[in-house]
C-alpha cells in the first residue's frame, strides 16, 4: 500500500526560533523527512530566523547534528541531506527589535505561499505578527503557524487573537495542536464516519463511558519555569485533551473541510458541563529512592501546581447525556501511553449465564506507542469445555496493516506544516475554539487557586494517586492499566 505524495508549489518558510528545541527536534527533521519523500520541489526556501548570531554555514551544520540525532535512520541519503541543508538560510534576527528584519524581509518571495512559524516563546507571538506586517510580509500570500501554549487563560487567549487579527485574517492563523496531526487521531475520524458500523453505537445508548488518557513518563525536564505557572490543566488538557474529546464526541460534520469540522468541535466544548470539584483529582509526582520530584525538579518546595489531573466531563446533548468521559494525563507515570478507550455497554441479557462472567466491547484508539486501533470483542474460549467466554482483540496496527509503506506515514508535524502550505486549516484550531476551551478551564482553575489545596502526591513510575483510581472506582468503573 504505497503512500501516494503529491509535491507542493515552491514556497518559502520562515522559522521563527530556528535554533530552539523544538526546531531541532521536529520542524527540521519534518522538513527534511518532506524533502526526501519528494513532497518540495525546486525552489523551495526554508528560512531559519533566530536571536542567536550565526551564519547560514554554521546553521546548516547545526541542523545536520539535529537530523543525525533526531531524525528516523532510514531517511539518511548522503545527496538528499547536503541537498536539503545546501538549501537553509539563516538571518540573526530579534522578534521585539529591527535586526534582521529587512534582511528576512528581501529573502521572501513576492508571488508564493509564504509561512510563518513561530516557534519562540509565545510573549513573542504579538511582536512576530506586527512586524511581519510593518515589514511588509503580511500579503494574502502569507500564512502563521502559532505554536502552544495559546494563552494561559480566556484574557490572555483573547488578546492574542485580537492582536494576530490586526494584521491576519482568520484564514491565515494556524493554531498547531499537534496531536490533531497524528495518524491515529485522523484515523478516529475515518472509523467513525467511514464505516456504518460504528457510528449507530456512538451514543449514550451504547457507550457506557469513555476513557481518555496521555501518560508520559518524562517529568518536567527543561521546561521547569514554564510548567510551573502552567501546571497539567493548561498545558494539556485545555488543548490536547480536548481536542481528542472534541474528536471523539462531535457530530458529524456535513463535510470534511475545516469550518464543518471546527463548527462541530466547538459545539461539544460549549456544550461541556462545568466540572465539579469532587470530580477532578490533581496530583503531583514525588521522588522516588534516588530521582527526585516535582518540587526539587521546579526547585520550589511550596508548588502546589499540578502534573497529573484526572477529571470526568459530562457533555450535555441528546447524544451524550449520562455518558461520562473521564479525562486522565500526568507526567512521571508508569508508561508512555496515550490512548482513547470507547467503553461500550454490557448486552442487556446474557444467555450464557452468570458463570460466563461480564464482558463488554472496547474500542481503543492508541496513540503511542503502536499507533493503532483495536476493538475487544468476546468469543468462546476454544476448547471442548463448555460455553466459556474469554474477550480478545482484533489489532490493527498500523506499521503491521499497512506493511513497509507503513514507516513513511507522515508525523505529525509532517503532515501539519504541509497542511498549512496546501492551505487546509482542518488539523488547526479556530480562535473561538481555543476561547471556548479557556472559557472551560478557567473557572476549574479557578477554583483549586482559590482553595489554595496542594495536589496529592503520587509516586513517579506509578499510575497516579490513589484518589484518581477513587473517582472511577465510586462510579462503579475502573481506569484502563497504563501498560508498559
Ligand atoms: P527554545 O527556548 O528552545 O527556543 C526558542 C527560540 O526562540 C530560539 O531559537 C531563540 O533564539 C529564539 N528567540 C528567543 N528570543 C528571541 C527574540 N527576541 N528574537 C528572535 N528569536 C528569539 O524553545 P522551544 O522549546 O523550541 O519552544 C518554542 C515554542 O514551541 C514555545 O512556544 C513552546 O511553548 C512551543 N512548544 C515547544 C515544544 C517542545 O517540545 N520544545 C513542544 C510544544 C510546543
Amino acid at each position: 500500500m504505497a503512500s501516494r505524495v503529491i509535491p507542493v508549489d515552491p514556497f518559502d518558510l520562515v522559522v521563527f526560533g530556528g535554533t530552539g528545541d523544538l526546531a531541532r527536534r521536529k520542524i527540521l527533521p519534518a522538513l527534511f523527512r518532506r524533502y526526501c519523500a519528494g513532497q518540495m520541489q525546486a525552489g523551495t526556501r526554508i528560512v531559519a530566523a533566530a536571536r542567536t548570531e550565526m551564519d547560514s554555514a554554521a546553521y546548516r551544520e547545526m541542523v545536520a547534528a539535529a537530523l543525525d540525532e533526531f531524525d528516523t535512520p532510514h531517511a539518511h541519503d548522503a545527496d538528499q541531506r547536503r541537498a536539503f541543508l545546501d538549501g537553509l538560510h539563516y538571518v540573526t534576527l530579534d522578534a521585539t527589535g529591527t535586526q534582521g528584519w529587512e534582511e528576512l524581509a528581501a529573502l521572501m518571495s513576492r508571488d508564493r505561499i509564504k509561512a510563518y512559524y513561530f516557534s519562540v516563546g509565545p510573549a513573542l507571538f504579538g511582536p512576530l505578527a506586527e512586524r511581519l506586517h510593518e515589514y511588509g510580509m503580511s500579503d494574502d500570500e502569507a500564512r502563521i503557524v502559532v505554536e502552544k501554549p495559546f494563552g494561559r487563560d480566556l484574557e490572555s487567549a483573547r488578546a492574542l487573537n485580537l492582536t494576530l487579527a490586526r494584521h491576519f485574517t482568520e484564514s491565515q492563523i494556524y493554531r498547531i495542536d499537534h496531536y490533531l496531526g497524528k495518524e491515529t487521531v485522523q484515523n478516529l475520524m475515518a472509523i467513525r464516519f467511514g464505516n456504518m458500523l460504528f457510528e449507530p453505537l456512538w451514543n449514550s445508548q451504547y457507550v457506557d463511558h469513555i476513557q481518555i488518557t496521555v501518560a508520559e513518563t518524562v517529568g518536567v525536564g527543561g521546561r521547569a519555569d514554564y510548567y510551573d505557572r502552567s501546571g497539567a490543566m493548561r498545558d494539556m488538557v485545555q488543548n490536547h485533551l480536548m481536542q481528542l474529546l472534541c474528536l471523539i464526541a462531535m457530530e458529524p460534520p456535513a463535510k470534511f473541510d475545516p469550518s464543518a469540522v471546527r463548527d462541530e468541535k466547538l459545539k461539544v466544548i460549549r456544550a461541556l458541563d462545568p466540572v465539579v470539584p469532587n470530580d477532578i483529582v490533581r496530583g503531583q509526582y514525588r521522588g522516588v529512592d534516588d530521582k527526585p520530584g516535582y518540587a526539587e525538579h521546579v526547585e520550589n518546595a511550596a508548588s502546589t501546581v499540578e502534573s497529573f489531573i484526572a477529571l470526568k466531563a459530562h457533555i450535555s446533548n441528546w447524544r451524550w447525556a449520562g455518558t461520562p468521559f473521564y479525562l486522565r494525563t500526568g507526567k512521571r507515570l508508569r508508561a508512555r501511553n496515550s490512548e482513547i478507550a470507547v467503553v461500550f455497554k454490557e448486552a442487556p441479557h446474557s444467555i450464557f449465564g452468570a458463570e460466563a462472567g461480564r464482558h463488554r466491547n472496547i474500542l481503543t484508539i492508541r496513540l503511542q506507542p503502536n499507533e493503532g486501533i483495536d476493538l475487544g470483542v468476546t468469543i468462546k474460549e476454544p476448547g471442548p469445555g463448555g460455553m466459556r467466554l474469554v474477550d480478545v482483540p482484533l489489532d490493527m496496527t498500523f506499521t503491521e496493516a499497512l506493511g513497509p509503506d507503513a514507516e513513511d506515514v507522515p508525523d505529525a508535524y509532517e503532515r501539519l506544516i504541509m497542511d498549512v502550505i496546501r492551505g487546509n486549516q482542518t488539523l488547526f484550531m479556530r480562535g473561538d475554539e481555543v476561547e471556548a476551551a479557556w472559557a472551560w478551564t478557567d473557572p476549574i482553575i479557578a477554583d483549586w487557586e482559590a482553595s489554595g489545596d496542594a495536589p496529592f502526591a503520587y509516586d513517579s513510575g506509578s499510575a497516579g494517586p490513589e484518589e484518581a483510581l477513587a473517582l472511577m472506582h465510586r462510579d462503579g468503573r475502573r481506569w484502563r492499566e497504563i501498560r508498559l
